[in-house]
């Protein structure tokens, strides 16, 4: 019990200095059109390695952000990081496409967001087309008048929203019919289920023509076998992410997979 309180505090402070010292990184894992077989774009993933404590998984850091209030400090750091690194990859000419960046429930509360968002888009001179806001199903109906509040300032400004880890939560059609949001995710656990059950494979593509009717693009997310891949396929879904394709890749790694690939590079 005391160790356990001992490294909370250890990591808290650590997560501090990381975010000061700059020494978090953030991953880039591929999205790809199934129609197509090309790059849609990328969804950034915070990696951090600590010199005392070792390789910490984003849930367990994230989670401690979120508790403690430095998920703001966090969000506003990782928007930067994806923002220069945006910067970047225009300038040499990489086709990422669009980034896709996660918010946690307390950073979608804050309203300050949409300001900071714009300040630092400017501050890069990113055009925020490029960006997609990720927020889970359950931030985003913890109150529906707020995110409905919430999403249509981000929306105004050009800046895309996606609701992540879609089927882990409690939303009803009927709520999400009244929210403007650009893509569906499909979260991991359903994905698993493909060509297991009979029942799960109807849900699936049920969400996929839900969200269709919506005008919003499907992501399915954690797809690791290709015959997953064929059966979203086949039921209409838009996009892939997952292992099957590629893991999440530090950036310099992801210039070289597209190349790879075909996807185009510099
Ligand atoms: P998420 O946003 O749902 O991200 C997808 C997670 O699934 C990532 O885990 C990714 O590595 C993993 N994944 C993708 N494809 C596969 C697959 O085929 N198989 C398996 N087994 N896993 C796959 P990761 O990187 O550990 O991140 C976990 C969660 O931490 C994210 O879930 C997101 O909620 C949160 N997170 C990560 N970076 C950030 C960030 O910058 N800000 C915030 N607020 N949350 C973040
Ligand atoms: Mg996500
Ligand atoms: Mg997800």
């Amino acid at each position: 019990m005391e160790s356990q309180i001992f490294k909370k505090e250890k990591m808290q402070k650590n997560l501090k200095e990381a975010i000061r010292n700059d020494l978090l990184d953030v991953y880039y894992q591929p999205k790809i059109n199934l129609d197509s077989e090309t790059l849609m774009g990328v969804e950034a993933l915070l990696r951090w390695n600590d010199d005392e404590l070792g390789t910490i998984l984003p849930i367990e850091f994230i989670n401690l952000a979120e508790e403690t209030g430095i998920i703001i400090d966090l969000g506003r750091y990782v928007l930067r990081k994806v923002c220069k690194q945006i910067k970047t990859w225009e300038e040499s000419g990489v086709e990422y496409r669009n980034v896709a960046v996660n918010l946690s429930a307390k950073q979608f509360k804050d309203v300050h967001l949409p300001e900071y968002i714009g300040q630092i888009l400017n501050e890069y001179g990113v055009s925020p087309d490029v960006l997609e806001l990720e927020i889970t199903e359950s931030a985003v109906i913890e109150n529906t008048d707020l995110s409905n509040n919430m999403i249509s300032k981000i929306i105004k400004k050009g800046i895309k929203i996606a609701i992540d880890d879609f089927g882990t939560g409690y939303s009803s059609y009927i709520q999400l019919s009244n929210l403007s949001l650009n893509t569906l995710k499909i979260n991991k656990s359903f994905i698993d289920f493909i060509n297991c059950d009979n029942k799960k494979n109807l849900i699936i593509k049920n969400i996929i023509e839900f969200a269709h009717i919506l005008d919003m693009k499907v992501v399915a997310e954690g797809v690791e076998q290709e015959q997953q891949m064929i059966t979203l396929k086949e039921y209409g879904c838009d996009i892939i992410q997952g292992f099957y394709y590629s893991k999440p890749l530090s950036a310099k790694n992801f210039e070289e997979y597209i190349i790879l690939k075909g996807y185009g590079g510099k």
